[in-house]
């Protein structure tokens, strides 16, 4: 996957695309990501990439002309789906991912000050993305956490396949809670099918631990969720269970 980034602080982009998973990947060829400094596609020699907005008010907007250029000229050669980080996007989530994940090049725009030109949206932008319903000072932490999680979908940036699989949302489900060492933490000792050696028993556990957590934490991710016939017969307890008042409705640990 080839992600190419445009901005006004590449220099935000340093240690974040030279560290753990995403710096190996990059190493390794399994992700190429390019930052462009937007500056550099300006044409007056104060490298002016903002003015006034048109009707007044505070702030300053971004111009439409050098976006526009930056992204005709690094599209030209590899055609690549363009994404604006913007508070007034989709919003992000695995399926999003995965979706962004399955296209071989992205260009993402980050955005500052009170945003770009709309005609830029109209012009070469394909599709805009939030990282969540607030707002932030710029598009920088939003093309990260895209990054970030676009680079967990590509076969091979995390070692063991498996905990991409069992990653929270996955299946529709949150991860099930995790143990190291030592046993025993102020008192409260690891769960002892985790210590048992019996793979099958640990499996079953695990799915019924993801189901408890999503139940407790995330319910409203049950309804799309598939399940497996030991979380449905769980869930079919916790409910009987609660319907009889031995259980009080489930806790919200978030
Ligand atoms: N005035 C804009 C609005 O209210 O929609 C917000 C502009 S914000 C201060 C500057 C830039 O940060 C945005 O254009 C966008 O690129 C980025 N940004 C801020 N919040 C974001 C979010 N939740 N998701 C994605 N990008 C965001």
């Amino acid at each position: 996957m080839h992600v190419t980034v445009l901005t006004i602080f590449p220099e935000l982009f340093g240690p974040f695309l030279e560290t753990s998973l995403i710096g190996r990947a990059r190493e390794r060829g399994l992700l190429e990501i390019e930052v462009w400094n937007l500056r550099d596609f300006t044409a007056d020699r104060h490298r002016t990439v903002d003015d006034e907005p048109y009707g007044g008010g505070g702030g300053m907007v971004m111009t439409a002309p050098p976006w526009i250029r930056a992204v005709r000229e690094l599209t030209a050669a590899r055609p690549a789906w363009r994404v604006l980080l913007s508070p007034q996007g989709r919003r992000l989530d695995e399926a999003l991912v995965r979706e962004l994940a399955a296209r071989p090049a992205l260009v993402l725009l980050c955005a500052r000050y009170e945003g770009i030109d709309e005609r830029v949206a109209e012009c070469v932008v394909d599709q805009e993305v939030s990282i969540g319903d607030y707002v932030l000072s710029g598009g920088e932490l939003p093309a990260m956490v895209l990054i970030e999680a676009l680079s967990r979908q590509i076969p091979g940036v995390v070692q063991l396949a498996e905990s991409v699989v069992r990653d929270s949302f996955r299946a529709g489900l949150l991860d099930h809670p995790h143990f190291t060492r030592p046993p025993v933490v102020e008192g409260r000792e690891v769960p002892p099918v985790l210590l048992s050696g019996n793979h099958a028993e640990i499996e079953r556990w695990r799915e019924v631990a993801a189901l408890r957590a999503t139940r407790a934490k995330r319910p409203d991710l049950l309804a799309g969720a598939e399940l497996t016939a030991a979380q449905r017969r769980e869930l079919a307890r916790l409910e009987q269970e609660e319907r009889a008042g031995v259980a009080g409705p489930a806790s919200d640990r978030r």
